[in-house]
Formats: structure tokens, C-alpha cells, sequence
């Protein structure tokens, strides 16, 4: 049997949101803690404009290549016989820098990226088993498809994730479970 899963990346495999944040810092445009600052000045008081800027941004998605521990995670996978997908909902300005963040960061398999409108579309052409992810409207696009390895953070911390999702701190707890 193929053993397959796929790895979405912001907030999974990168720190996006820590990236952007001291971005914002930096441009003035952040002046409440992280937490406050996405949950709602980001989108409620920043113009469409500032927005794009930042997640159309490429230099966000190449602040610093992936985490040792990661790679070497992603690395059991691959030497496991274990296929990797990374699906990610990242828009079309930033493809290329994804591209290029996951070539120069030497993860297994790293020409296996998806960028599609849902992920439950991927999920069910190749019949992916397990899905790693952060945001809890993901999750209810593929719950029905695969099993969901939930990522512990502040912006999923309310929901009530179905029986089939498990709550992980790290991808790095996949190792007890998968591995
Ligand atoms: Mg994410």
C-alpha cells in the first residue's frame, strides 16, 4: 500500500505569521501584540492594499529556510517509502518563491507542491490519507477525505475539531504516530 500525506505550509512547516508580523512591526503598520494584531486590526482595519502587500509578499515566505528538525522529520518520511504532497492555499504571486523556499531547503519530494483553490480537491485526486494543517476552514473542506493532523495555535484554539482530527503541537509529534 502507497502510505501517503500531505503538509500544508504556512503555520505547519513555516512561521508565516511571525514573519508578517515583524514585518508590520517594522513598517509601522503593527502596534498591538501578534495575537491582537491578526485577530483584528489585520482584517478589519488594514486597506486591501497593505494587505496584498503582505501576503502577496515572496521575501515573507524566505525569511529562513525550513527548521532542521522539520527536514529531518520530513526526511524519516521519505526514507519510510512514505509519498509527500505540500498543498498550500499561498496565492499566485508567491508560487515562485514557495518553489524556490522548498528547492533551497532540500525537503524530500519537494516538486510534489499544490497550489489549488481547495485542498479537498488534491486531497481526493490522489487519495491522500492524512492531511497536516492549521486552519480549522481547511479542515472542514477535507474532513470527509482524510484524516487531519491539527497544528495547537492560537487561531484554531476554539474549535471544536471533528473525530477525526488530531490535535498535535509540532509536526514533529507525527513521529508517534505515523512513523
Ligand atoms: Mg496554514
Amino acid at each position: 500500500m502507497v502510505k501517503s500525506i500531505a503538509f500544508d505550509l504556512d503555520g505547519v512547516l513555516y512561521p508565516w505569521v511571525k514573519f508578517a508580523y515583524e514585518y508590520c512591526i517594522e513598517m509601522g503598520w503593527a502596534k498591538t501584540d501578534i495575537y491582537t494584531f491578526f485577530e483584528s486590526v489585520f482584517d478589519q482595519t488594514l486597506s486591501e492594499t497593505l494587505k496584498k502587500n503582505i501576503l502577496d509578499n515572496p521575501l515573507l515566505c524566505y525569511k529562513a529556510l525550513i527548521e532542521k528538525d522539520y527536514h529531518e522529520l520530513l526526511w524519516k518520511f521519505d526514507r519510510a517509502g512514505w509519498d509527500i504532497y505540500y498543498i498550500t492555499l499561498r496565492p499566485e504571486p508567491i508560487y515562485f518563491a514557495t518553489h524556490s523556499w522548498l528547492e533551497h531547503s532540500k525537503v524530500p519530494q519537494y516538486n510534489s507542491v499544490y497550489f489549488p483553490e481547495k485542498k479537498s480537491t488534491i486531497i481526493r485526486q490522489f487519495n491522500i490519507p492524512y492531511l497536516v494543517e492549521d486552519r480549522k476552514d481547511v479542515v472542514e473542506d477535507v474532513k470527509n477525505f482524510c484524516d487531519v493532523f491539527l497544528i495547537n495555535t492560537y487561531w484554531n484554539r476554539l474549535y471544536e475539531q471533528p473525530k477525526n482530527c488530531t490535535r498535535i503541537n509540532s509536526v514533529l509529534d507525527l513521529e508517534g504516530y505515523l512513523l
